[in-house]
C-alpha cells in the first residue's frame, strides 16, 4: 500500500543535545520512533535528508552568525574552550552544560529535513511529511535562543516561497512557548498566516506572543497570537480551534500547512504550566488533518519539544497518529493531577481576539 505520509529522521539528529544536565536532550527523536514501532505497531517509512549547506542557511541567517555558531559548537563538542562573543549571538539557554553533541551539524540536518519535506510534498510524493527534531521556532536571523540555533519553521516557509512561489502558507505553532523567532521573520510578510497558540507570555519564556502583536505593513492582521492562561487544557484548545483557527484558516485558504510543536503543552511537562491530556494532543492532530483537507492534504509537521521525557513519546504519538489518520489507543502514562482548565478566561481571550481581528477576517465578525 502506498503511504501518503513519511517521517524524516537520521541518527545524526540525536546529536542535537546541549549536555547531560541541560533540559534539551538528544535521544527524543529516536526514542519516539522506537515507541511507535514497538508499542503502537505503526509501520512507517523513514527517509534521510541531506545536511543544509551554507547557501541554504543564508535564506534565514547571516554569514557571521553561522560562522560563529559552527565554530563555537564544534569546539564545545570537542571539549575545547572557545574565545568569542557567545552572548552577542546566543542567549544563556543555548549554553551547553557539560559536553554537548554535534549540535550545529544536527541543526543543519534539521534544516535539511525542512527542505526535503517541502520538496517531497511539492513534487507530489507524499501528502504529509513529519520532520523529527524540527520546530526550532525561537531562533532568529542572527540570534539563537530557547534551545534553538537555526529556525527550520522559518526556513521551510521561506523555501516554499522562494523555490515554489507559494503565496499563502499557514504556520500553526502549537508549542507551549510562543514562536518568537518565527513571528519576527514574517512580521511584515503577507504570504504567511502565522497562528500561535501558547501559554500566556507573562507567565512563560519567551515573554512575547501577545494578541497586540498582529503583524505590520502588509503582514498586519496575519499574525494571530493566542495566549492561554496557565492550566488551559483540552476544552480550551477545542474552543480556540473552533472559534478562531478553523474559521480563519478556511477564509485564508492556505496552499500548505506547516505545524510545529511537541509535547510541552502536556499537563506534566516540567518547563510549562498548560493542561493538555493525550486526548487533547489527538484532537490537535485530527483538527490539523481536517484543516489540511483545504489544501489537498498538504502538511509539514515539525516536532521536537517536550521536557518530561516519560510522556514525550506518548504525546507525540497521540498527535501524529491522528494527523496521519490512524486511530490508535494510547493511555496516559502519568496519573492525572486535577486540571483546572480556565474556560471562562479562554472565552475572554477568544472574544478579545475576535474584537481585535474582525476588521481583517470576515469569519470573525
Ligand atoms: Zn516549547
Amino acid at each position: 500500500m502506498k503511504k501518503d505520509f513519511t517521517f524524516l529522521f537520521r541518527k545524526e539528529i540525536n546529536e542535537y543535545d546541549f549536555g547531560e544536565d541541560h533540559p534539551f536532550h538528544g535521544r527524543r527523536g529516536e526514542d519516539f520512533l522506537n515507541f511507535l514501532k514497538e508499542k503502537i505497531k505503526i509501520d512507517f517509512p523513514i527517509l534521510k535528508a541531506k545536511k543544509a549547506t551554507d547557501k541554504d542557511l543564508f535564506l534565514i541567517c547571516e554569514k557571521e552568525y553561522i560562522e560563529f555558531t559552527k565554530k563555537y559548537f564544534e569546539a564545545k563538542n570537542k571539549g575545547e574552550e572557545f574565545d568569542g562573543r557567545f552572548f552577542f549571538y546566543h542567549s544563556a539557554d543555548n549554553l551547553p552544560i557539560g559536553k554537548p553533541g554535534k549540535i550545529e551539524e544536527a541543526a543543519r540536518y534539521i534544516i535539511g529535513q525542512a527542505k526535503m519535506a517541502a520538496d517531497l510534498i511539492m513534487d507530489g510524493k507524499f501528502k504529509k511529511v513529519i520532520s523529527i527534531g524540527g520546530g526550532l521556532h525561537h531562533a532568529k536571523k542572527n540570534f539563537g535562543e530557547g534551545f534553538c540555533i537555526y529556525n527550520d519553521v522559518a526556513f521551510c516557509a521561506k523555501y516554499l516561497i522562494e523555490k515554489y512561489g507559494l503565496k499563502r502558507i499557514l504556520i500553526l505553532d502549537t508549542d507551549a512557548h510562543a514562536g518568537n523567532g518565527t513571528l519576527e521573520y514574517f512580521y511584515e510578510d503577507e504570504r504567511v498566516l502565522f497562528i500561535d497558540i501558547h501559554q500566556d507570555p507573562r507567565t512563560l519564556y519567551p515573554g512575547t506572543g501577545f494578541i497586540e502583536q498582529k503583524g505590520s505593513g502588509r503582514g498586519e492582521g496575519l499574525k494571530i497570537n493566542i495566549p492561554l492562561s496557565p492550566e488551559a487544557g483540552d476544552e480550551s484548545y477545542r474552543m480556540v480551534f473552533e472559534k478562531i483557527i478553523e474559521p480563519v484558516v478556511k477564509e485564508f485558504k492556505p496552499e500548505i500547512i506547516i505545524r510545529n510543536g511537541g509535547s510541552d503543552p502536556h499537563f506534566s511537562d516540567y518547563l510549562t504550566n498548560l493542561g493538555l491530556t493525550l486526548e487533547g494532543f489527538k484532537m490537535i492532530g485530527k483538527k490539523v488533518r481536517n484543516l489540511a483537507e483545504f489544501c489537498g492534504g498538504k502538511e509539514i509537521d515539525l516536532i521536537a519539544s517536550g521536557y518530561n521525557l516519560r510522556v514525550l513519546p506518548f504525546a507525540w504519538a497521540a498527535l501524529i497518529s491522528s494527523l496521519i489518520g490512524m486511530e490508535v489507543e494510547i493511555k496516559e502514562p502519568i496519573t492525572m493531577k486535577k486540571i483546572r482548565d480556565p474556560i471562562e478566561e479562554t472565552k475572554k481571550i477568544i472574544d478579545e481576539i475576535k474584537r481585535e481581528f474582525k476588521k481583517y477576517w470576515k469569519s470573525l465578525s
